[in-house]
C-alpha cells in the first residue's frame, strides 16, 4: 500500500482544501418580467412570473387593503 512520504502540514492541506471546496456564487438568471436576478427554473421572487404567467401572488395586497380601510 502506498504511504505519503511526508506528512502535509495543516496549512498544505487546508490550503488544496481552500481551492477545491470553495463556495461558488450561486448561477443566477434574470428575470424577464422585471429583469431581477433569480433562480434558473423557479418562478421570479419579485414579480411571480414564471414563462411569461403570473405564478405567485403575495398577501401584500390584502394588507394593503386593510390599511385603506382604516384611513
Ligand atoms: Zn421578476
Amino acid at each position: 500500500m502506498a504511504l505519503p512520504k511526508y506528512r502535509i502540514s495543516k496549512a498544505k492541506g487546508r490550503s488544496r482544501r481552500a481551492n477545491y471546496l470553495r463556495i461558488t456564487s450561486a448561477n443566477l438568471s434574470e428575470c424577464p418580467q422585471c429583469g431581477a436576478k433569480k433562480m434558473p427554473h423557479r418562478a421570479c421572487p419579485e414579480c411571480g412570473f414564471y414563462k411569461g404567467k403570473k405564478v405567485i401572488f403575495k398577501k401584500e395586497k390584502k394588507t394593503e387593503t386593510k390599511k385603506q380601510k382604516q384611513k
